[in-house]
């Protein structure tokens, strides 16, 4: 079932990224209203465990909050917060592009099937649709966070991420790629900074779950 979803988020992003193209060029030259990003966090654990980093959560969505207002003009709402049981396999996670066809990707599919329902009309096309951010234990790799583009709509952060490994992945899902430059929130290291250059801006703007309702 999940699988058939990815040809349909591909569009997706296609589709509005194209539609966006003129605001693209005004946020290039500097055209910046606020906007607003929605997303849900959902927070994976072991049974009968409870969530002990829930505090390091709620400081990097407020850190988050504060570099995409300033970065970006996109003000960040947090629609949803739960935290689901789940075996010991699905909160291992990895973050290679196969690991969108992975055991663990159909865990997180099956769990987000759920809020698709209440979803608006304009997000189930796609608009405004919230991000799902979705909190596990650990990655294979050294990794503090994964976002695979196009092909998923969510993100992946472990427990203890950095605080600026969210914006980092929101980035990536918007399509942006590592940078070298240390003062950048697309270097791919923890001590990154959070600057973002114009083009980087005005991508992350007009991704499409970056939307001008709800503010
Ligand atoms: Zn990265």
């Amino acid at each position: 079932m999940y699988l058939r979803l990815m040809p349909i988020f591909i569009l997706k992003d296609l589709f509005f990224r194209l539609l966006a193209l003129p605001e693209f060029l005004c946020s290039i030259l500097g055209f910046t209203p606020n906007k607003v990003l929605n997303i849900r966090v959902l927070i994976l654990k072991k049974e009968n465990s409870s969530v002990s980093n829930s505090n390091i959560i709620e400081h990097w969505i407020k850190t988050t909050s504060k570099i995409l207002e300033s970065e970006c003009h996109i003000l960040l709402k947090v629609i949803d917060i739960e935290s689901f049981e789940t075996n010991e396999q699905a909160l291992e996670s990895s973050c290679k592009f196969k690991s969108a066809f992975s055991k663990n990707a159909k865990i997180y599919a099956k769990l987000l099937s759920n809020f698709y329902k209440s979803e608006t009309i304009f997000e189930r096309f796609g608009y405004g649709a919230p991000l799902n951010v979705i909190v596990t234990k650990s990655f294979k790799s050294a990794n503090d966070g994964c976002a695979i583009p196009l092909i998923t709509n969510y993100v992946v952060l472990t427990y203890d991420a950095a605080t600026t490994t969210l914006t980092h992945e929101i980035s990536h899902i918007a399509w942006l790629g590592h940078k070298a430059l240390k003062s950048n929130i697309m270097n791919r290291f923890q001590n990154r900074g959070t600057h973002f250059t114009r083009f980087q801006k005005a991508m992350l703007r007009t991704s499409r779950y970056v939307s001008w309702f709800g503010q």
